[in-house]
């Protein structure tokens, strides 16, 4: 774990949360300040801070978040309406907290940025 990172936290087990979805690679749980009805954020277990650590041995993971997320979005049915997925890196992309998370929006008409 890193330290004082609060997402590591969450995977850990210390921090509360309304953990939906967990396996040996992910953990997904629902954001504190949602955005949308449904506002999830699906994260590596490991910390990776963000796509630009990434490494290419970590493109199978970085496709397994996907995939929980599109799962996570037939259970919350929102699949059929849609819905959208971000990833947020670095200053100029908004990251706030630096473990990386694809965010799972949906549940409203969402407009672009
Ligand atoms: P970013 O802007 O880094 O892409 O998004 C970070 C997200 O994490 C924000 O939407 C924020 O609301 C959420 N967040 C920050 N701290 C916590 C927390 O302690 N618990 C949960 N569930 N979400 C958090
Ligand atoms: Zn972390």
């Amino acid at each position: 774990m890193t330290q004082n990172c609060i997402f590591c936290k969450i995977v850990a087990g210390e921090m509360p949360t309304t953990l939906l979805y967990q396996d040996e690679q992910v953990t997904a749980f629902r954001d504190i300040h949602p955005v949308a009805p449904t506002h999830i954020l699906i994260i590596p277990n490991r910390h990776i801070a963000s796509t630009n650590e990434a490494a290419p041995e970590d493109e199978a993971l970085l496709g397994h978040l996907i995939g929980v997320a599109r799962l996570l979005a037939e259970r919350e049915n929102i699949a059929a309406n849609g819905y959208r997925l971000v990833i947020n890196t670095g200053a100029d992309g908004g990251q706030v907290v630096f473990h990386l998370h694809l965010h799972l929006l949906g549940g409203r008409k969402l407009v672009h940025p």
